[in-house]
C-alpha cells in the first residue's frame, strides 16, 4: 500500500497496520514491512522431574535456547502461533513428531471463539443472588447466576448472546471481562440485586469486601452426620445453621441412632425429613449462607412439656465461623454463655475440615465449527476423531474435557494453562490455544493438510520468538502415548 501498511488477514477485522503499529488486538505487527505474531510461540518442554510442580501457574518463563529435545519431549502449543482465516487455509502450525516410533502430528492453531465462555466456581457458601439474575462488569451484563453446588456459588459468563446479541459496549465489556479472567487476573463483578464480587482463577472470592476463608464443611444435615459422636454426651442440642438444610442432632438420625434425647427445640422453617429443615431464614451473606446475626431467630419457643432448665444446646454454622453456646433458664429462656472447652475441639475440627476457598475458572468454548476446516478439509471427520480418541485435544497443552454429543464443545482449567494464553479480537471474540494431535497415518484418513505437514526443527526459522516453559507436571503429557495411538 502506498503508506507501506499491511493488511492483517488472520481474522475478519482485516486491519491495515502501518510500520512500527499494531493491529487492533494487539497481536499482530507490522515490523519492517512484516506481518508478525508479537507474542512469543510457546513450546512446552517435558518436565524432568515428574515429583513437583516446575511451572506454577504465572510462573517464569525462559527464552528459547534454540535447543531442540527429542520430538516426544516438546510440545508445539498454539500459545503465539497465530491463526488463519478464513477458516479454509491450512492451521499455522502443523508438526510431524515421533512418539514410540510412531509417526504423529499435532495441528496448532489460536482459534477465535464467537461461541465461549467461562464457567465460574465461586467456594461460598453465601448467597450471592438469586438464580438467574444478571451479573454486571463495568455495569454491563456478563452473564447470569446459574445452579449452586455443593459449597459453591456458579456463574456463567460470556456467551454468544453477550458478545454479540447485545451492544457494542456490552459485547466488548464481556470480551474484556473474559480475557482477564482466562489470563488469570482479578475481575470485579457485580450481581442485581445480590453482592459485589472479586473474582480471579485459584484465588478465594472477596464477598462484598470481605475475603472468603473457607468453603462449608457440608450441608447442616451433613455436618450433623459428621460429628454428631464428638457431641454426643457433651451437649444435648446442637443446630448446625445452614441456607440450604439446618440439621437439628436431637431429631437427626446420626442422633437417634446414638440415643440422643428429645429436647422440646423447635425449628422455623418446612421441616424434610427428621432433623432436616429448609428455608429457617432468607439467603445472605452470614450464618450459613443465610441473611440471620442472631441465631435464635430460627427458633420457635421450647416445647414447655419436654425441655427442661439447664439444657445445654450449640447452635454453629457450616464453616465453624460463627457459634454460639447457650442453657435455658427456669423459664426455658436460652442465656448465652462461653463455649465450654469440651465442645471447643469439636468447633475447631468442623473448621479445620472446611477446605479453602477459592475461584476456579473454566474456559468453555465450541471449536466444532469452520475451525475444524483449518485441520481437515472435511471437518466432521475431526469431530468423528476426537470421539472416537483418535485425536487428543489439548489447550495451550493442558488437558480438555470434550463434551459428549455434537461438535467439539471443550472445557479447560485455565489455571493449568500457561500464562497468558488468550487474546481477543475486536469483532469482538476470544482467542483460544487449540492443538489436536493424532496418527499421522490417522490424519491422512481424515483429509488433512498433509502438504504442510513440517517437522519440529522448521520452527526455529521463524521470525517471532519462540519461549520454552517446562510442562506443568500435574497435566498429562500431550504426547504420552495413548491406547489408540500405538503402531
Ligand atoms: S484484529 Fe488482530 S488478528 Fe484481526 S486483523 Fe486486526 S491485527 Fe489481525
Amino acid at each position: 500500500m502506498a503508506d507501506d501498511a499491511l493488511r492483517c488477514d488472520a481474522c475478519p477485522v482485516l486491519c491495515y497496520i502501518k510500520p512500527g503499529r499494531t493491529g487492533s488486538c494487539d497481536r499482530y505487527g507490522n515490523h519492517n514491512g512484516q506481518l508478525v505474531r508479537l507474542d512469543p510461540h510457546v513450546m512446552l518442554e517435558r518436565a524432568q522431574s515428574r515429583g513437583e510442580s516446575l511451572v506454577p501457574f504465572l510462573g517464569k518463563a525462559r527464552e528459547w535456547d534454540g535447543n531442540l529435545v527429542t520430538d516426544a519431549e516438546t510440545f508445539v502449543t498454539a500459545i503465539g502461533a497465530g491463526t488463519t482465516y478464513p477458516d479454509y487455509k491450512p492451521a499455522p502450525f502443523i508438526i510431524s513428531s515421533q512418539v514410540d516410533g510412531v509417526d504423529m502430528v499435532t495441528v496448532v492453531t489460536e482459534g477465535i471463539f464467537s461461541y465461549c465462555g467461562v464457567k465460574l466456581k465461586i467456594d461460598t457458601d453465601r448467597h450471592l443472588g438469586a438464580e438467574c439474575s444478571t451479573v454486571r462488569a463495568q455495569g454491563e451484563a456478563v452473564g447470569h447466576v446459574t445452579t449452586s453446588e455443593y459449597g459453591s456459588q456458579m456463574l456463567s459468563l460470556g456467551g454468544v448472546r453477550h458478545l454479540t446479541g447485545g451492544s457494542r459496549q456490552e459485547g466488548n465489556v464481556t470480551c474484556d471481562t473474559l480475557l482477564h479472567l482466562c489470563n488469570g487476573r482479578a475481575v470485579d463483578l457485580e450481581i442485581d440485586n445480590g453482592a459485589k464480587l472479586v473474582v480471579q482463577a485459584g484465588q478465594p472470592p472477596i464477598v462484598d469486601g470481605v475475603r472468603e476463608e473457607r468453603m462449608r464443611v457440608g450441608c447442616g444435615s451433613a455436618t450433623i452426620g459428621m460429628f454428631a459422636k464428638q457431641w454426643f454426651g457433651k451437649v444435648d442440642e446442637v443446630v448446625v445453621v445452614d441456607d440450604h438444610i439446618t440439621g437439628v442432632l436431637s431429631e437427626h438420625q446420626a442422633g437417634k441412632l446414638l440415643g440422643v434425647s428429645e429436647t422440646g427445640i423447635r425449628m422455623r422453617g418446612r421441616r424434610s425429613t427428621p432433623g432436616r429443615y429448609f428455608k429457617v431464614a432468607e439467603p445472605g451473606t452470614s450464618w450459613g449462607g443465610t441473611n440471620i446475626t442472631d441465631p435464635l431467630s430460627i427458633l420457635e419457643p421450647f416445647d414447655r412439656e419436654i425441655a427442661k432448665p439447664g439444657l445445654r444446646f450449640l447452635m454453629v454454622s457450616t464453616t465453624g465461623e460463627q457459634y454460639a453456646y447457650y442453657e435455658l433458664d427456669e423459664s426455658l429462656q436460652p442465656l448465652e454463655k462461653d463455649l465450654p472447652p469440651s465442645l471447643q475441639d469439636s468447633v475447631a475440627r468442623l473448621r479445620e475440615n472446611c477446605e479453602p476457598a477459592l475461584c476456579t475458572v473454566l474456559f468453555m468454548g465450541g471449536a466444532g465449527g469452520s475451525l475444524r476446516a483449518g485441520v481437515t478439509e472435511n471437518p466432521v471427520k475431526l469431530t468423528l476423531s476426537v470421539r472416537d480418541a483418535l485425536t487428543r485435544v489439548t489447550s495451550g497443552g493442558a488437558p480438555v474435557y470434550v463434551w459428549p454429543g455434537g461438535g467439539i464443545t471443550y472445557m479447560v482449567d485455565v489455571s493449568r494453562m500457561p500464562e497468558n494464553a488468550f487474546g481477543y479480537v475486536p469483532t469482538p471474540a476470544l482467542v483460544a490455544p487449540i492443538e489436536f494431535t493424532m496418527k499421522l497415518v490417522d490424519y491422512a484418513g481424515l483429509g488433512g493438510h498433509m502438504d504442510y505437514v513440517r517437522p519440529l526443527s522448521s520452527i526455529q526459522q521463524e521470525d517471532h520468538g519462540l519461549r520454552r516453559l517446562e510442562s506443568r507436571d500435574d497435566n498429562p503429557w500431550p504426547l504420552e502415548s495413548g491406547k489408540s495411538w500405538q503402531k
